[in-house]
């Protein structure tokens, strides 16, 4: 069976839509399936239409936290519940187009345990959207050990083993895009073109929207922001031991009037205190997630569900 999971936040107008494209195509390849729509904390009415989806076409399934977690939680909580042999993860907005599904199951079939949905295109997004996040996926690929495939989103399909392993982690801060390539295994890439949005509108398009999401990618994979204080302090004190020497063969041999003005020490002094409160402000960001995980708080709570009644993993 193939799961296909979606999540859900104020999408009351793309659901029914969804369903009909995503039936539509799995329904031609005869294929059994299941749609797994997680509503997180959705204040439009998607919980009603989840619900009567779910008595429309039993192979509708349901899942309601208690709040708004973020889209990282909902996409968990759906591979907690999916049950097929291979899991699709896609955005509920039909930007991801169901259409590329035989082709992923067909990669699938050969053997792949992911199969990425590589945009070759993106229509209707903003300039600035696609400029951060070429720039973000640049960075994270230099910064961080693992091999994150470029112009890839959360469109993928995982087999089974792969879901699993992702189950198995239980990290606070989740950045899924990392944890697939982390995971390994054998994975690929299909090309598509990324359609706009069906209707409503995009929950990440500002600055503070995308920031936090930028965050965690970068400190759940990579050291080097706490690496950047050593190399700073080294270079600091490098320049100080050069300072030193040419202190000390000015006051020896050159003219006797004072060296360095108040002016030069105050800015080395800000500029010093600065940089350190930079360090300190890392360090801060990990630690805030160290406190996070520690905590171990479940990373989400459910409301209600539809269509689980036959029993599912939790
Ligand atoms: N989403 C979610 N929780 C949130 C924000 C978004 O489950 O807090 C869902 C949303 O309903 C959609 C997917 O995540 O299915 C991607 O969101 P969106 O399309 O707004 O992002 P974009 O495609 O513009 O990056
Ligand atoms: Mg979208």
């Amino acid at each position: 069976m193939i799961s296909i999971v979606a999540p859900v936040y104020n999408e009351e107008q793309v659901l029914p839509e969804l369903h009909r494209r995503v039936a539509g195509v799995m329904d031609t390849l005869g294929e059994p399936w299941e749609l797994v729509l997680v509503n997180d904390g959705s204040r439009d009415r998607s919980a009603i239409v989840i619900a009567e989806l779910n008595r429309q076409d039993a192979r509708v399934k349901g899942i309601s936290f208690s709040r708004n977690f973020g889209f990282q939680v909902a996409v968990t909580a759906g591979l907690d519940f999916a049950s097929g042999d291979a899991v699709i993860l896609t955005d509920a907005d039909l930007q991801d187009p169901p259409e590329l599904y035989p082709d992923m199951i067909a990669k699938w079939r050969e053997g792949f345990d992911v199969v990425y949905g590589v945009r070759v295109s993106r229509v209707g997004e903003t300039r600035f959207k696609l400029w951060t996040a070429k720039l973000f996926y640049r960075l994270i690929r230099r910064i961080t050990k693992i091999d994150i495939p470029l112009d890839t989103g959360d469109f993928r399909l995982m087999d089974r083993r792969v879901v699993k392993a992702i189950r198995s982690m239980p990290e606070r801060n989740r950045f899924l895009r990392g944890m697939v390539p982390w995971v390994g295994f054998r994975q690929t890439g299909v090309p598509y073109e990324r359609a706009s949005r069906y209707a409503g509108e995009s929950k990440f398009s500002s600055v503070k929207q995308m920031l936090p999401f930028a965050l965690d990618a970068i400190t759940s994979f990579s050291y080097l922001p706490l690496q950047l204080a050593t190399y700073l302090g080294f270079f600091m004190a490098g320049l100080a031991a050069l300072a030193i020497v040419a202190v000390v063969l000015v006051r020896l041999f050159g003219p006797s009037a004072p060296l360095l003005g108040q002016a030069t020490t105050l800015v080395a002094v800000l500029f010093l205190g600065g940089v350190q409160l930079i360090c300190l402000g890392i360090i801060g960001e990990y630690l805030g997630r160290i406190y996070d995980e520690v905590k171990g708080r479940p990373l989400y709570l459910i409301d209600q569900l539809w269509g689980f009644e036959g029993g599912s993993d939790k």
